[in-house]
């Protein structure tokens, strides 16, 4: 098997999207994530045993190679999930047919993975690391995920050594991250890495309460209420100033 035959296994994929990155984007939403945030809106990426479409990395890039002209200078592939570097050889391929393509490609991540060859061949290759930061110390991040915050340092921590273009992402709930002192905290976190060109912050929603439904999983924020959206933009000008006087 040389690497174009490597099969992903997808989710969905979404094309002329404008989220997740820079201009025009061809969203690729990978299967399979084993973090299981408590305001996950996407709990059918989860399990990689459920629906999915297989594609190897070339029929997947011959498909979006389609869309190139729509991609001008800023735009290109965005790899989601679900956790994409769950499938990172998959990943790792695709970006090196799509560079031979001239098709830059973004990875949104939770970084919370082993640092093997895959993931650092997916990382290198990639223009734009969108990083989410989930939680801001071990204990927390233990409580409202499955998953290990010393992982997404040290990921970060690749990221700044490699110089990568990244931007930070972190879900605000109320009750749970939704204050100043919790915006300095995760600061603290997003100080140690140079790369970091932007944060955003997304308030939380109850979008995706149906799919918990409908697929018999229990939703821990069943009875929380979605972020105010004017507290939300309070916090992200906090941010921002805080940033903006590093
Ligand atoms: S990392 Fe993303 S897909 Fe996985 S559980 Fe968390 S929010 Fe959901």
């Amino acid at each position: 098997m040389n690497n174009c035959d490597v099969i992903g296994k997808i989710h969905s994929l979404e094309s002329l999207a404008t989220l997740d990155g820079d201009g025009v984007r061809y969203g690729v939403f990978l299967v399979g994530c084993p973090l299981r945030c408590v305001y996950c809106h996407n709990p059918d990426t989860w399990a990689n045993s459920g629906a999915y479409t297989q594609y190897t990395a070339r029929e997947l890039c011959d498909k979006i190679g389609r869309y190139k002209p729509y991609f001008g200078v800023d735009g290109g592939v965005t790899f989601s999930g679900g956790e994409p570097l769950l499938q990172a050889e998959f990943v790792a391929c695709c970006g090196k047919l799509l560079s031979q393509n001239g098709i830059e490609y973004a990875l949104d991540t939770s970084g919370a993975v082993e640092l093997d060859g895959h993931v650092k061949e997916a990382v290198k290759g990639a223009e734009l690391i969108i990083l989410d930061l989930k939680m801001y110390d071990s204990e927390s991040y233990r409580k409202y995920t499955a998953g290990d915050m010393d992982k997404v340092i040290a990921f970060g921590d690749l990221c700044d050594r490699l110089g990568k273009r990244t931007w930070l992402r972190t879900v605000v709930v109320p009750n749970i991250n939704d204050t100043t002192q919790d915006m300095d905290e995760y600061l603290k976190v997003a100080s140690r890495w140079k790369c970091v060109e932007k944060y955003e912050l997304l308030g939380f929603h109850t979008m995706g309460f149906d799919k918990y439904a409908r697929l018999s999983i229990p939703n821990p924020l069943q009875s929380t209420s979605p972020m105010n959206s004017e507290k939300l933009q309070e916090l992200q000008r906090y941010i921002d100033d805080k940033r903006s006087k590093l």
